[in-house]
């Protein structure tokens, strides 16, 4: 795949390029910053005819992107891509930290607005739940389905809160779309091609969840996937992988934040619930993610934890939460950023 990049380029111009890289039977991917703006191009079998691009007019080079990974790479895009919330203020990526907390399931809507109160409160911008839940056993609960998208579209009314939840199939992912503000796709999902193309064709940001065993460059292929369809609004999250280390339930691989940052454009938040399983190391491993640099947290957060119909072990108590985001905003204003 071949870049184009043109400085400082207006969004008629942009368009203009695209409408002649698609009439060469191409697909253009725009990918605007202030410095300069790249256009990606996909959909080519075998190689592009340089000259072709490089005869078109607007456009002032083209390069050859090394990795295998392409929309994603900061070859293609220097600048950190921020993902925005029209109507709020609320965004992932840039300065401002993103904290996105909620229970691991929808429950009842008695539990889910009893947790939104209190994250809400705490200062979260963001909610998460699940409605649909990949369960290790099939006879664990499953997640209340659209009833849950229901609960917390009334919780983006009520508390302002962007939702987050998990598309766990296509089926799902049509629901999760009409519903919530960001669809999540879960660890087991991250090489579901046909799940993540599905989701690229989606118009809201995706938070891709790192597969339970996978490598950096596998995870970035999978966001790779889902930039291919057009949705470059992808945040990608740490959550743990499997190892011999058996103290924890994953082992939280806080280093692959730098790397990310060093290879890719794209946001990058950590999940030190699912990462650790245990309540008692979420805040530590929390702090440690906000020290490393990543741009949120996604943690689990329930008010009565030994209810919990999944993974209660690993859910903070409201207070917890209160504690984590004090010490995330210290911790981040070290940094330079504002939780
Ligand atoms: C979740 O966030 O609820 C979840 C199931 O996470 P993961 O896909 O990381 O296991
Ligand atoms: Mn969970």
């Amino acid at each position: 795949m071949l870049v184009v990049m043109k400085a400082q380029a207006t969004p008629e111009e942009i368009q203009a390029v695209c409408e002649q890289i698609e009439q060469l039977g191409l697909r253009p991917h725009p990918l605007p910053g202030a410095q300069r703006t790249a256009i990606g191009i996909t959909g080519n079998q075998g190689e592009i005819d340089r000259g072709n691009i490089e005869d078109l007019s607007g456009v002032a080079e083209v390069i050859q992107v090394s990795k295998p990974y392409k929309l994603v790479s900061r070859e293609v895009k220097e600048e950190d891509t921020i993902i925005r919330f029209p109507g709020t203020n609320a965004t992932i990526g840039g300065r401002d930290f993103a904290m996105i907390a909620g229970p691991c399931s929808i429950e009842t809507r008695e539990q889910a607005f009893a947790v939104a109160e209190e994250v809400a409160s705490a200062g979260a911008q963001f909610f998460r739940g699940g409605a649909y839940k990949p369960r290790t056993s099939p006879y664990a609960f499953q997640g209340l389905g659209e009833e849950a998208l229901k609960i917390m579209a009334e919780i983006r009314d009520k508390f302002g809160l962007r939702i987050v939840t998990e598309a766990i199939d296509n089926e799902a992912l049509e629901l999760v779309d009409k519903y919530a503000d960001v669809i999540q796709i879960g660890a087991r999902n991250m090489q579901n091609y046909s799940l993540l193309k599905a989701a690229g064709r989606k118009r809201k940001p995706v938070l891709l969840k790192r597969g339970i065993a996978a490598t950096l460059e596998e995870f970035l292929m999978a966001a790779e996937y889902i930039m291919s369809e057009g949705n470059y609004q992808v945040i990608l999250c740490e959550r743990g992988v499997r190892t011999f280390a058996d103290h924890t339930r994953n082992t939280l691989d806080l280093s692959i934040v730098p790397a990310v940052q060093r290879l890719s454009h794209l946001p990058i938040v950590v999940d030190p619930s699912h990462g650790t399983g245990k309540r008692n190391k979420v805040i530590p491993l929390g702090r440690a993610a906000v020290a490393v640099g990543c741009d949120g947290l996604i943690v689990e957060v329930h008010h009565q934890p030994d209810k919990a119909l999944s993974d209660g072990m690993q859910s903070l108590y409201p207070e917890q939460y209160v504690q984590l985001m004090n010490e995330a905003a210290q911790i981040a204003a070290v940094l330079g950023r504002t939780v």
